[in-house]
């Protein structure tokens, strides 16, 4: 069986230095910039090349600003992705 691998993406533009995806984060892959944003927010980053996808950061995201994928040594597929969260939330996770 083909060994699972998780990634995120973040928009950035959209993260407002929350934190709340760090904490969710057991695999500690998570740290603020020391950059901001356009709206003047210090953004997410991902430090470390070790996230499992478990989806925890997508999750509690506010902002719906990371989406997360799972991929094996032959594909990568989008497990998580939150969008409209400011009117209708929709969570879409795929197993
Ligand atoms: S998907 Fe899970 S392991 Fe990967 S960055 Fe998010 S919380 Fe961490
Ligand atoms: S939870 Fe979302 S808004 Fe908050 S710091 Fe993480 S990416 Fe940014």
């Amino acid at each position: 069986m083909a060994k699972v691998k998780g990634d995120i993406i973040i928009d950035i533009e959209k993260c407002k230095g929350c934190e709340l995806c760090i904490e969710a984060c057991s695999q500690k892959s998570l740290e603020t910039s020391r950059q901001v944003n356009q709206k003047g927010y210090l953004y997410i980053v991902k430090i470390e090349d070790n996230c499992t996808g478990c989806t925890n950061c997508a999750l509690v995201c506010p902002e719906g600003a990371i989406t997360v994928y799972r991929k094996t040594d032959k594909s990568k597929k989008q497990v998580a992705k939150i969008t409209n969260i400011t009117k209708d939330t929709t969570v879409t996770v795929n197993e």
